[in-house]
């Protein structure tokens, strides 16, 4: 293929697009393709000499398509929405169009500041206060990981890079049962290891760490000769949207001089919305907070906030300067490479600048309070029905139920069998946690193109397959 015909093919494809989401609502949400039906689609061997582009596209309707599920459905109501807002994919296609390497200042200097800019209309989006920098990482998990990897540093006056963690006294992180497996990679990738993740218990209704159980814990830890290196707090865990008083366990790290980390990677986008603030009031005592714009701010995958209160600490842990990655003479300049693990980094501030603008803080919180609002109707609905229970309330959008007709002999099997055949139907599709050993339902309103029709869909679809189970 060549240039000269990019662009036919690109306005054929975004014309395909374009219908794709006009129609993605009459697709099953989730792929109904069996293990390995496109892996056996696809020929084994690479081929020798060109194919035409027309064929290509005609398997990619043929081969691929059946096997996507669709993140971009107005009733997917599973994990986390994943959104990607049409003014995003446009400056991902021009991103990809420019293809830049901003590892560094001068490998795009607009790209740099660019990401500067963006990371303080964000910062200001969610009512940070000015003292916190930001960078863009790709993941949140990437996130957790350069942020224990600082606290390890830290806690090691840092000497861990050079000296390994062999000689070094134990170090302890801690964090509540509900957080997310990033975290716990996190610990296993800096190499603290796992029996040092001390899981604080929660307490009260929005499942979250007991502040006077973490001071204990570190108190114990001290006792028995170990270094405590870090608090890892969650704002919105996956499961259940549990959330850990902010500023009471912040107030217990800072007493005993440890460094903190906030994963908001999904509410930390409903912080647009200052009536939710009250979640994690006190996080400006935070040295390090994340979220997603890649989940619910309509930013698409990769996109993750990382905000710092003192960047020194991330860069003296992140950084190396071989010479021919050196910027001579400009000084004062932000080479972002230095502040995450991966060296090499794409253009993702091009897209949170497209949406900001094309959509405004107001149009942003009008969507993520539709969402919030509808998902309390649908927990409404569900509550009042006589053979559903409530497990946890709404946090955000985000809820858990149970079906529970009288006396079923398994409820854990006749729920994990109501969730398989809802799913299987193909109108919505939820996924399922556990609660205190419980299998429960979750469900969450948070794709961009949802309507309170869509929502009200999900009560339809739920109480129609749970009566036709028993
Ligand atoms: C989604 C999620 C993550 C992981 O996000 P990635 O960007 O996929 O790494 C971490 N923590 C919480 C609370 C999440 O919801």
């Amino acid at each position: 293929m060549k240039w000269s015909e990019f662009g036919d093919w690109g306005a054929r494809v975004a014309g395909w697009a374009e219908e794709y989401h006009r129609t993605v609502g009459e697709r099953p949400v989730r792929a109904r393709t069996r293990p390995g039906e496109v892996l056996e689609a696809l020929p084994v061997a690479p081929p020798e000499g060109p194919e035409a582009l027309e064929r290509v596209f005609e398997d990619f309707e043929t081969i691929v398509m059946p096997g996507i599920t669709h993140w971009q459905h107005p009733r997917f109501f599973a994990y986390f929405a994943s959104n990607a807002a049409p003014a995003s994919v446009l400056a991902e296609f021009l991103a990809s169009a420019l293809a830049p390497q901003c590892m560094l200042w001068q490998t795009s200097p607009a790209a740099t500041e660019m990401e500067t800019r963006m990371m303080g209309w964000l910062r200001q989006a969610i009512g940070l206060p000015e003292e916190f920098r930001g960078v863009i990482q790709d993941s949140a998990s990437s996130a957790t990981l350069a942020a224990v990897l600082t606290m390890r540093e830290k806690a090691l006056n840092w000497q861990g890079n050079t000296h390994g963690l062999a000689q070094n006294p134990r170090l302890r992180v801690y964090s509540s049962s509900e957080v997310h497996t990033s975290i716990d990679r996190a610990i296993w990738v800096s190499g603290i290891g796992s029996d040092n993740l001390v899981r604080v218990p929660i307490t009260g209704d929005w499942r979250g760490m007991d502040p006077v159980a973490l001071e204990a814990a570190i108190e114990a830890d001290l006792a028995a000769g170990l270094v405590p290196a870090g608090v890892i707090l969650c704002v919105g865990a996956t499961g259940t949207g549990a959330t850990d008083p902010v500023a009471a366990c912040l107030a217990v790290a800072r007493k005993y001089g440890l460094y903190s980390h906030v994963d908001a990677a999904w509410s930390g986008s409903a912080m647009i919305c200052p009536e939710y603030r009250h979640y994690w009031e006190g996080v400006e005592d935070a040295d390090s907070i994340v979220f997603n714009p890649h989940k619910w701010l309509g930013v698409q995958f990769d996109c993750s906030a990382h905000f710092l209160k003192d960047p020194d600490d991330l860069v003296k842990t992140l950084a190396i300067q071989p010479e021919y990655l050196k910027t001579h003479g400009a000084d004062g300049i932000i080479n972002y490479s230095e502040w995450s693990v991966p060296l090499g980094r794409r253009f993702r501030a091009l897209k949170i600048w497209f949406v900001l603008r094309a959509y405004g803080m107001e149009g942003l919180r009008q969507r993520l309070r539709n969402h919030i609002d509808w998902a309390g109707k649908l927990h409404e609905k569900l509550r009042a029905e006589p053979d559903f229970e409530i497990v946890t309330a709404p946090m955000w959008s985000l809820f858990t139920f149970r079906y529970a007709p009288g006396g079923a002999a398994d409820p854990d099997a006749l729920n994990l069998a109501l969730v398989n055949a809802i799913n299987d139907d193909g109108r919505i599709y939820l996924t399922q946690t556990r609660v205190d050993g419980a299998l429960v339902i979750r469900f969450q309103a948070g794709q961009f193109d949802t309507t309170e029709e869509d929502v009200m869909m999900a009560h339809e679809v739920i109480t129609e397959i749970a009566r036709s189970l028993t």
